[in-house]
């Protein structure tokens, strides 16, 4: 519909993302959207769609919860805002930091809150450079992140980020930053080895680098437990215990940036704990409040946190907080979220219905001759397309293979996710998710497929 309304937005609203040429030949259309139950959303035009990403893998409880609305609307009228500098907090963020630890992997001491992922790994870098200062090692600052990994749009942490798109035309990464192999098995440079063997050889480009950066001036390692954004990746079998060794070995801290995996989405609380992980930092958002308001955290280690403690009398205040920080709003929504999470049992019906979602994707279309693999835990799923079965051979990107199975996807009522790098479908869909949705998403790209691919 090419209203008023629609004429605002191509003229004033600058939407992240935002390919510049359409803009430039005035073409950016976007749907407008005016509601949701469970999981899906629906458009001023009274088009429905089954959100099969949840929003951006953030609408974990679905949509339309009056509970957590309530909570936000209580709060708002009792108390919409006051900041959470030392001296002053509310019943919901104090009552929040103790459910979040209370669920939390073991030796979890503190939670630090900001707004959404990036500005809480950007605190997670700052705690560790603070953290180092104190012990006295002021060299210790390097950061490994891997290829593909997804940590945030800033500085910092687009730095961290390992996709080339964030780094591009804005002078990054950052010289303390270097990336490391993506523990990416369907891309392993020989297709020979097995998936163990890959995580050793991860593990060893890991140690490489560490040696040749210098132990001493390496920081953290940040990892997703699932690789999201760079292509939805579960990692091969015994990725992190490896992984763990060697940053074990030189005395380099752990971040678990759980902004997606956090909260249930791999049919487990955390996914440190899916994959046995021992974090000394865990980076939360999206599904602490389900995206029914801004919210993030740091999860601070007892290592982490006992290491600050040491030099509590020099450091004095900690030069670091957003206007934002435990935002009641945010807090309510988040009480409520996790409580509702608990009630509906979202953490386990993660674990089963993807299990469906992805063993119904494998039958579908896992002998397709372009389907090159069909990867998933928990309530994620990714095909990735190529060229050529046999040979792994990719699809020239020019092509635009993924976003053509989307676009094809979305005519069937249904959103998947072209991955940002790479011809990849992505689910990620609301933990709510119920058999028969999971059955719909797999029919319809099974019919998007075979339009666009034969
Ligand atoms: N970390 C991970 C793993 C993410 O997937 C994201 C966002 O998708 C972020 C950090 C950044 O979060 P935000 O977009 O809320 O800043």
């Amino acid at each position: 519909r090419n209203d008023q309304l629609a004429e605002w937005d191509r003229e004033s609203f600058f939407h992240p993302s935002t390919h510049l040429a359409q803009f430039a030949r005035g073409e950016a259309a976007n749907r407008i959207l005016t509601g949701g139950k469970g999981a899906h959303i629906e458009d001023r035009d009274g088009i429905k769609l089954l959100d099969g990403f949840a929003g951006l893998y953030c609408v974990n409880v679905g949509y339309g919860r009056e509970e957590i609305a309530e909570a936000i609307a209580k709060q708002a009228k009792e108390l919409a805002y006051y900041h959470s500098y030392v001296g002053h907090g509310t019943e919901a963020s104090i009552t929040l930091s103790k459910m979040i630890l209370d669920r939390a992997p073991a030796a979890m001491s503190k939670v630090y809150f900001g707004l959404g992922g990036s500005d809480a790994n950007e605190t997670n870098i700052k705690l560790v450079w603070h953290y180092n200062n104190i012990l006295g090692r002021p060299e210790k600052k390097k950061i490994i992140s891997r290829w593909r990994g997804y940590h945030g749009s800033g500085l910092m942490t687009g730095s961290l980020t390992g996709l080339h798109l964030y780094h591009k035309k804005f002078d990054l990464p950052f010289e303390q930053v270097k990336h490391t192999e993506a523990p990416y098995y369907y891309h392993r440079p020989d297709l020979s080895m097995g998936e163990e063997e890959f995580s050793a050889f991860c593990a060893e480009k890991l140690e490489e680098m560490i040696l040749a950066e210098g132990p001493e001036t390496v920081a953290a390692f940040i990892g997703e437990p699932v690789l999201g954004t760079g292509g939805i990746v579960p990692p091969p079998e015994g990725y992190w215990s490896a992984i763990q060794a060697v940053l074990d070995k030189y005395d380099i801290l752990l971040i678990a940036d759980e902004v997606v995996t956090g909260f249930g989405r791999l049919g487990t609380m955390f996914g440190s704990d899916h994959y046995g992980m021992k974090p000394d930092i865990i980076t939360i958002a999206k599904g602490l409040t389900s995206a029914y308001a801004p919210l993030s955290g740091s999860i601070i280690g007892d290592k982490v946190w006992e290491g600050l403690m040491r030099g509590s009398d020099e450091s004095g205040p900690i030069g670091h907080g957003w206007t934002y920080s435990a935002h009641p709003i945010g807090a309510a929504a988040g009480v409520a979220n996790l409580e509702l999470i608990d009630k509906l049992g979202l953490v386990e019906n993660a674990g089963t219905v993807g299990k469906t979602l992805n063993r119904l994707m494998n039958e579908a279309i896992g002998d397709h001759p372009h389907v090159g693999d069909i990867r998933g835990e928990g309530m994620l799923c990714a095909v990735e397309f190529v060229e050529d079965r046999a040979n792994r051979t990719f699809f020239d990107a020019s092509k635009k293979t993924g976003p053509a199975v989307a676009a094809a996807l979305l005519k069937r009522g249904v959103i998947g996710r072209a991955m940002p790098q790479g011809d990849i479908l992505g689910f990620a869909p609301p933990l709510c998710l119920t058999e028969d949705e999971a059955k719909t998403i797999v029919d319809a790209t099974a019919e998007a497929v075979k339009e666009v691919l034969g």
